[in-house]
């Protein structure tokens, strides 16, 4: 498995990272429901330990750093989909997002090695 733009993404926007990512093949949506990763597709749950991520991008706020976006590239290890799961880091965030958001950087971080 390969992992692709690891890094900050700082010349591309979201919507135009997002679009590169449908192009590439990522059709569906995930979701953090309850700290757990839900599948639109499938309509199942994922514990996030487990999930398949592929690629990661981050965005910093242009008028906040704080407000961070990030988007990961999921494939869903039941339904075998590719997706995106969208997610703004903040204040704003629920403490069950941010675990979910940290368990997969993690995942990302181990399969780099
Ligand atoms: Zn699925």
């Amino acid at each position: 498995m390969t992992i692709e733009n690891p890094e900050l993404s700082s010349d591309e926007s979201l919507p135009v990272v997002l679009q590169e990512m449908n192009e590439k093949g990522y059709k569906n949506s995930f979701y953090i429901h309850n700290s757990s990763l839900f599948c639109e597709k499938c309509k199942k749950s994922h514990d996030p330990k487990e999930a398949e991520v592929i690629e990661v991008h981050r965005f910093e706020g242009e008028s906040n750093p704080d407000d961070e976006s990030i988007v990961f590239g999921i494939q869903c290890k039941i339904c075998n989909s590719k997706g995106t799961l969208v997610s703004a880091f903040g204040p704003s965030m629920s403490q069950g997002e941010a675990e979910v958001i940290r368990l997969l950087s993690d995942h990302r971080d181990k399969n780099k090695n």
